[in-house]
């Protein structure tokens, strides 16, 4: 075994002790911040279950979002976590390189307790929609940086864009200033926010490393804690429709997240949900963000109800603004059936430069030119709701994307009307599908595929798992 600082000595000496002269150039050496590494020997430590030092870390993370280490290199490295996984040192090491590599916000000036939610990525899932505006309007504030769809789930930016005039690229002071008067900022992440977390996603993209526990959680909490919050509520989808299919190791996650925000100062509470049918009736953009409004008018889905107000609480509860879970539960339903989220939003929206008319008096949301029914080849139950192939649907008319570049069509997704429990005749309408003209019968096709009918209806199962 080479002795422990063997890697991190600087170059000039290890090349003047092995050759007694000049640096030689090494296509395995990188100078980053004055730290000399020889990358294929940390890759072949970790390939062989051995721990590197965070100054190693932090070394290799900044000097590849530098572009000073090839992603060839950087590729061998993600496949060696894959397999060895990350220690609890190396995963807070990694995580902090991360966020090293670009800025954080700092919103310490601005009073009350900064508390955000992420997900983990559902089919239908307009969640941050109408909980965020919820808890900011309790008084606990909501820095929410969130991300575009991409593959069968959607994202909460695409929706906000559905909003007419809506700007979703704020500058820092933009955003801040947006916390201040409305409360809460829903944005995209800034090219500034954890850089090197953007290089390394799209290299794990392309070099099948995306399934890493580790990997993922750093990844997420990079972002995260960039965002200059005192709380996180994680929601971490399982299912079918879900990133974690079952739900070990969906607690697997959990448990790492909540162990880099322990690490980090932040407090982490996760609950893990079912992801087996879409949440709620819509899975399209202007379609979830209709659904939302109707959510902070009292009505909407029992079930997007239901998270919105799970999830809610706990924010609550991490800030300070509730002494327990049951009176947090009842502070967002108020909230949301007095109207008092329903006006946040609308504030949010017009500080976002978008039209808060638009949330008063949805029909001036973008409708799609057509519909289309989907209907139900016999009569039964409704026993099944494939997530995937809903968002499949709502994916070939437009309002999901197939690469990073797409744009999406706002108006165009998947109504779904029967919900999994319900009957149906044969002839009935399950779905319809809203259209720009582009992909109608193919998303009809799709979305007929998605329900299954029995005899019996199923059992009704909670859709909150656990929590942590
Ligand atoms: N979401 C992220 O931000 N990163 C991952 O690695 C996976 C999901």
């Amino acid at each position: 075994m080479f002795p422990r600082d063997f890697f991190v000595r600087p170059l000039a000496k290890r090349v003047a002790g092995a050759a007694g002269g000049a640096v030689a150039p090494h296509p395995g050496v990188v100078v980053p911040d004055g730290v000399r590494l020889f990358v294929p020997d940390l890759i072949r430590r970790k390939r062989d279950g051995g721990e590197l030092s965070a100054v190693e870390i932090g070394a290799l993370v900044s000097a590849h979002a530098a572009g000073d280490v090839p992603d060839y290199q950087m590729s061998a490295m993600l496949m060696a976590i894959v397999f060895r996984g990350l220690s609890a040192d190396e995963l807070v090491a990694w995580t902090e390189a991360m966020i090293g590599s670009g800025e954080s916000l700092d919103h310490s000036g601005v009073p009350g307790a900064k508390v955000d939610k992420h997900s983990t990525g559902g089919v239908g899932d307009k969640i941050s929609l109408c909980l965020a505006p919820a808890v900011a309007s309790l008084g606990v504030r909501v820095p929410m940086i969130s991300g575009r769809g991409l593959g069968h789930t959607g994202g909460t930016l695409d929706k906000l864009e559905a909003i007419p005039g809506l700007r979703v690229d704020l500058s820092a002071g933009e955003a801040r200033s947006v916390l201040e008067r409305a409360g809460l900022f829903m944005i995209g992440q800034t090219d500034r926010l954890a850089p090197a977390d953007r290089r390394l996603y799209a290299l794990r993209d392309v070099t099948g490393t995306v399934e890493s526990i580790p990997l993922i959680a750093s990844s997420i909490m990079s972002k995260k804690l960039a965002e200059g919050i005192d709380a996180l509520v994680l929601d971490v989808k399982v299912g079918e429709g879900a990133f974690m299919r079952d739900e070990e190791r969906g607690r697997e996650l959990a448990r790492t997240i909540i162990g880099i925000g322990e690490a980090a100062g932040v407090r982490v509470k996760a609950l893990l949900t079912r992801m087996d049918r879409p949440i709620g009736r819509a899975v399209g953009n202007a379609l979830e963000v209709r659904e939302a409004i109707e959510v902070m008018r009292g009505a909407g889905p029992p079930d997007t109800v239901e998270l919105t107000r799970e999830l809610g609480a706990e924010m609550l509860v991490l800030g300070g603004a509730a002494e327990s879970a049951d009176l947090a539960r009842e502070a967002i339903s108020r909230a949301l059936e007095g109207g008092a989220a329903l006006e946040v939003f609308a504030r949010l929206v017009e500080a976002q430069g978008g039209d808060p008319e638009a949330v008063r008096d949805p029909s001036r949301l973008p409708a799609a030119a057509g519909r289309a029914e989907v209907t139900a080849q016999r009569s039964g139950f409704v026993a099944r709701i494939d997530p995937k192939a809903v968002a499949r649907a709502a994916l070939e008319v437009g309002a999901g994307r197939r690469t990073k570049e797409d744009s999406v069509r706002p108006a165009t997704g998947v109504e779904v009307l029967v919900g999994v429990g319900e009957s149906v005749g044969a002839g009935g309408t399950l779905a319809e599908i809203h259209h720009d003209g582009v992909g109608r019968d193919d998303a009809v096709a799709i979305a007929a595929g998605a329900f299954e009918i029995r005899d019996a209806p199923p059992e009704a199962v909670p859709l909150v798992l656990g929590r942590m």
